[in-house]
């Protein structure tokens, strides 16, 4: 490869290693060279990517929580933006259960329906998960994290995860975050890649880009930009 050759093509790669497509999800994390498969003690049995920056730091932090008895079990990775339609439609449209054990369907309004959706699952496009920085562990309800086993997981967590490259972006509201998510004590995110998308996504993503799926119009009522994506913990954007 000639020297120019050389520079264009480094450059060419800085300036698309993000864009809105990869923000939203829409690749395929299993051909993505920037991702790595999880190996099968980290998570549970099923195949699952996440970018080599944070798997290798999660790696660092699994050994040593394991020092102190601690088990870290990843229960869900990289989901791209079709994997994250399945879900959300499946919920849209009454297929799937609601975290309350309520159906979506049971809400006529689309926005509200939507919102509700939101508690806990986010739409298709939006999702951390899609960036390969983020993932959950051990079990998906915060009152396991409040007890025994959960509770020294959670405890060792907030001693230590910050040391390895990890936070929590859905803290609990109390704290400050005004908007967005429920509090989710199983969701882990690598901060020294996911802050820098999190801003990005203030840049290069509008609600009108959210497409392609069943209750995509409500994006621009709701805000999904400025009241779900950033709806971050301060200390995660
Ligand atoms: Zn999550």
């Amino acid at each position: 490869m000639s020297y120019w050759l050389l520079i264009f093509s480094f450059c060419f790669q800085q300036t698309t290693a993000y864009d809105s497509n990869y923000l939203m999800g829409k690749f395929l994390p299993e051909k993505d060279p920037r991702f790595v498969s999880i190996d099968r003690k980290y998570r549970v049995n099923r195949t699952m990517y996440l970018r080599k920056e944070a798997y290798e730091a999660f790696e660092k932090m699994w050994v040593a929580a394991k020092k102190d008895d601690v088990t870290i079990v990843i229960s869900s990775a990289t989901r791209n933006f079709e994997y994250q339609k399945k879900i959300w439609e499946e919920k849209w449209n009454g297929k799937r259960r609601l975290e309350d054990g309520t159906l979506a369907t049971e809400i006529s309004d689309p926005s509200e329906r939507a919102k509700k959706i939101l508690q806990y699952s986010a739409m298709p496009g939006s999702s951390r998960h899609h960036w390969g920085t983020d993932f959950d562990i051990n079990a998906l309800n915060n009152a396991y994290f409040s007890k025994g086993k959960g509770k020294k997981l959670y405890d060792w967590l907030q001693k230590n995860a910050e040391k390895f490259g990890f936070r929590q972006p859905y803290s609990a509201f109390e704290t400050g975050r005004a908007t967005g998510y429920n509090e989710e004590k199983w969701h882990w995110s690598y901060f020294p890649i996911a802050n820098e998308l999190t801003n990005l996504s203030a840049n290069l993503l509008q609600d009108y880009k959210f497409q392609g799926f069943d209750g995509a119009a409500t994006a621009t009522q709701i805000g999904i930009v400025k009241n779900y994506i950033l709806g971050v913990d301060a200390s995660c954007k």
